[in-house]
């Protein structure tokens, strides 16, 4: 016999190993954070004693969802502006409020974005924001994975006057999280729109120096592609090739204007494409090619980009819109499979967040788990447990939230931090929003 920390039994668990094997009536044995042992419970209790056992009867086991492209603070923006373009939304609505950003609002504001992450299953994401190092701590609290950085503009930011200081930030983030575990730092540009060449060049180079993934919105709509042709001449895949961004692991968001010979050039430069249906429906930036993107062998994953241009911060809302929208724009409803919506939101998100240990639950992986009830009226009768975690789940019917082996929320609470008390912060903030825009709402 051997001895693991935990075991959980549950009615049934998806792997998502090689052979997307679905065990019923099993169990994970989980020792040091890791996945010690998968499989039928009666095998499992053969072979292992723990300190602990959690029993989960009627709740299925999957692995958490990676959110591979967020803005976890910009919650405290939720639904301020909505329904206007993006350009106009950004210019007039979002920059003039994040110029007034404090890093307690954004430490605020993160940790209700991972309290919801949490809650609805999430438990890694790829965030970007100004004060990364206030959402750092934010995601430190809470105990979820994150895949930060500070935003590199060309324009002054409420933390970094220039693109210098800002890449300064991300260097001195780096070597502060350094030994975390569950927090790694990316070099964030933030387009090919808001940022010079020059400063491209200054983030590609300085992810190599420290050999840190980059992460970058790129070609989000149709006006983006035309200001970087009228700003370097050529369309933003083209140019942000030309200056050095697309290394092997970086993360393109949105990737929505991309023509097949740029969906083969991100192919081959290795890069990860995170999709964002929400976000791109509310602002109609327009229809990522997700189809087009697998068929050209493009690792694709789900992001949910900030709550300000979504409103939720919710995996399962987002594998449900992504399934719908490409059989919609496609006209065919072949595309987008259940099974390539979750691939993309755990196996995908882990090639994004450049950790293989995710996005699976098999001996050797990361202990990232949740549990849906399986009682949920929308979860009956169960005929395909994929086919529910796409179509029909809601996030509502997490029950369980596991990251690096330790619980992180179970039935309605979460362990790590005071929930009331963040409900009070955030409540405040939106009252210094409310003097601050004079809307009176
Ligand atoms: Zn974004």
């Amino acid at each position: 016999m051997q001895h693991c920390d935990t075991l959980f039994h549950a009615a049934r668990i998806i792997t998502q190993d090689a052979g997307r094997t679905v065990l019923d009536d099993a169990a994970l044995a989980v020792r040091d954070g890791k996945i010690a042992d998968a499989g039928p419970v009666a095998e499992l209790e053969a072979r292992w004693t723990s300190d602990e056992r959690i029993n989960l009867p009627n709740m299925l086991l999957m692995p958490g969802l990676v959110n591979a492209h967020t803005h976890a603070a910009m919650t405290f923006l939720r639904g301020l502006a909505d329904d206007m373009p993006l350009m106009e939304w950004l210019q007039e609505r979002i920059f003039p409020m994040e110029r007034e950003l404090t890093p307690h609002i954004v430490r605020t504001g993160s940790l209700m974005g991972f309290a919801e992450m949490l809650r609805t299953g999430c438990t890694a994401c790829i965030d970007m924001y100004i004060f990364e190092q206030a959402v750092f701590e934010a995601a430190h609290t809470a105990g979820l994975r994150c895949l930060g950085g500070e935003v590199v503009f060309d324009f002054p930011s409420a933390c970094c006057p220039d693109p210098r200081a800002a890449l300064e930030t991300t260097r001195a983030l780096a070597d502060a999280w350094k030994d975390d575990p569950l927090l790694r730092v990316a070099v964030c540009p933030h387009s090919v729109y808001t940022t010079s060449e020059k400063t491209l060049r200054d983030c590609a180079r300085l992810a190599e120096e420290l050999d840190l993934p980059l992460h970058v919105h790129l070609a989000e709509t149709p006006a983006e592609t035309a200001m970087s042709l009228k700003l370097h001449g050529r369309r933003p895949a083209a140019h942000a090739d030309a200056c050095g961004l697309l290394r092997p692991g970086a993360v393109v968001a949105h990737a929505v204007d991309v023509n097949e010979a740029e969906l083969r050039l991100l192919a081959e430069r290795g890069v990860r494409a995170a999709h964002n249906p929400s976000s791109n429906m509310k602002l109609a930036s327009g229809a990522a090619p997700l189809p087009a993107m697998l068929r050209a062998g493009l690792t694709a994953a789900l992001g949910t980009d900030g709550a300000a241009s979504n409103n939720q911060l919710n995996m399962f809302t987002e594998m449900g819109r992504a399934a719908l929208l490409h059989k919609l724009v496609c006209a065919d409803p072949t595309v987008a499979t259940a099974r390539e919506i979750l691939d993309a939101a755990t196996l995908g998100g882990a090639a994004a967040f450049g950790d293989p240990a995710l996005g699976r639950l098999e001996a050797g992986a990361a202990a990232d788990f949740i549990a849906l009830d399986l009682d949920s009226p929308n979860l009956r009768p169960m005929y395909n447990p994929v086919s529910h975690v796409v179509y029909a789940a809601t996030g509502a019917e997490v029950r369980l939230t596991v990251a690096a082996g330790r619980v992180l929320y179970r039935d309605g609470r979460f362990t790590t931090f005071d929930y009331p008390a963040l409900l009070r912060e955030i409540d405040d903030i939106r009252d210094f929003v409310l003097r601050k825009t004079g809307t009176g709402r």
